[in-house]
């Protein structure tokens, strides 16, 4: 198949079977192609739809966006995952209103230069903001071209990514770009699944040459695995006049920016952990019970979490150090906290009541 007739195919498939009505699209404006771009990275559509509604409502454009507090926003992000997207897109609402007047600019390399747009995201905003053509290479586009043409290999590597860059811009068409964009990601999202594609549904499925030479099983290759490691922590819930002690973790790294609990090593005695409440908190231990434990994955690492209830009188001579607040439990679905976290407080806070 020539590649202008791919794209026609696709297209003539969208017509009749894309997904339209979904909330970024019924007022495309750049600002919201552009949230739900960043929010669609690594997840998926029907996750999205409510954190991108709660998002709008609470910041309906760029300076709005701009004006709020990094914590208010992280808030509005919590249980998404991946908040480095959530921090820069905080920071490049910034640099939209500093730099471009507050108008998203509407070529590929200034929209590559911004915090948190990468080559495909960029191509996804000119072509669904902005009508013009943009290259679209996520993870549903990399299935389908690469079964497509079947290109064996993990995506991942640079030479199987080269040849889908070049395969993405071949195959783009050069009209129609808004609709091509959303065509291409849908025929990834609901026809060329992972597991069991639809192809008889499918557009491409006369040519597709992974269905020809039967290798859909084995096309798009995985990530070569490392079993990822396992990494305890104990964490604590300093409670005090029915308030809750968190710490804002560092920007970088894990559930960076958020509002989390204080972490101490598996390894400490109770008298070391008294000790060392002490003298970081300015706590005195009433009483420590331990919480059932728990366990969270990460792409690099799975972690595993001791929680320990503490309850402690606050030494009154101690001033509060920057990056750490009490908060009453009311408080806490204001603030942007690790969504395991916040499910362990909800637990406790609602063991509490029924006590
Ligand atoms: S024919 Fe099947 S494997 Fe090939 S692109 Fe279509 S859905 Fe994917």
């Amino acid at each position: 198949m020539e590649y202008e007739e791919f794209g026609e195919k696709v297209l003539a498939w969208f017509d009749k079977h894309g997904r339209r009505g979904l909330p970024w699209q019924r007022q495309k404006t750049p600002y919201h192609v552009w949230v739900s771009e960043i929010m669609l990275q690594q997840t998926q559509v029907g996750t999205v739809i409510p954190y991108f509604e709660k998002f709008i409502r609470r910041f309906p454009n760029v300076y709005s966006l701009a004006d709020a507090a990094d914590d208010e926003v992280m808030s509005y992000w919590a249980g998404l995952g991946y908040y480095a997207r959530a921090r820069n897109l905080h920071r490049c609402a910034i640099h939209i209103v500093d730099k471009y007047q507050g108008n998203l600019p509407d070529n590929l390399d200034d929209l590559q230069a911004l915090p948190g747009i990468g080559r495909s995201t960029a191509g996804a905003i000119l072509a669904q903001a902005f009508g013009k053509r943009g290259i679209i290479l996520d993870g549903n586009v990399k299935r389908v071209l690469s079964r497509y043409a079947a290109i064996e290999g993990w995506p991942g590597q640079t030479a199987v990514a080269r040849q889908l860059w070049k395969l993405a811009e071949q195959s783009t068409p050069n009209h129609r770009s808004d609709d091509y964009a959303q065509a291409i990601m849908d025929l990834g999202a609901l026809i060329c699944l992972r597991q069991r594609p639809a192809c008889i549904h499918c557009p491409l499925c006369e040519s597709c040459q992974a269905r020809r030479q039967g290798l859909i099983e084995k096309i798009p290759g995985r990530k070569p695995k490392k079993r990822p490691p396992l990494k305890s922590i104990r964490m604590m819930i300093l409670r005090s006049e029915e308030k809750i002690l968190l710490e804002k973790r560092p920007p970088a790294g894990i559930w960076g920016g958020l509002w989390s609990l204080p972490e101490i090593d598996v390894m400490l005695s109770g008298k070391e952990v008294e000790e060392l409440l002490a003298s970081r908190y300015g706590v005195t231990v009433k009483k420590i019970e331990k919480v059932r434990s728990f366990n969270h994955t990460f792409s690099h690492f799975r972690l595993q979490v001791e929680p320990w209830l503490i309850d402690t009188l606050t030494m009154q001579s101690r001033v509060q150090e920057p990056g750490q607040q009490w908060y009453r439990f009311q408080e806490l679905s204001k603030i942007g906290m690790p969504g395991p976290v916040g499910r362990l407080l909800m637990e406790l806070e609602s063991a509490t009541e029924q006590n």
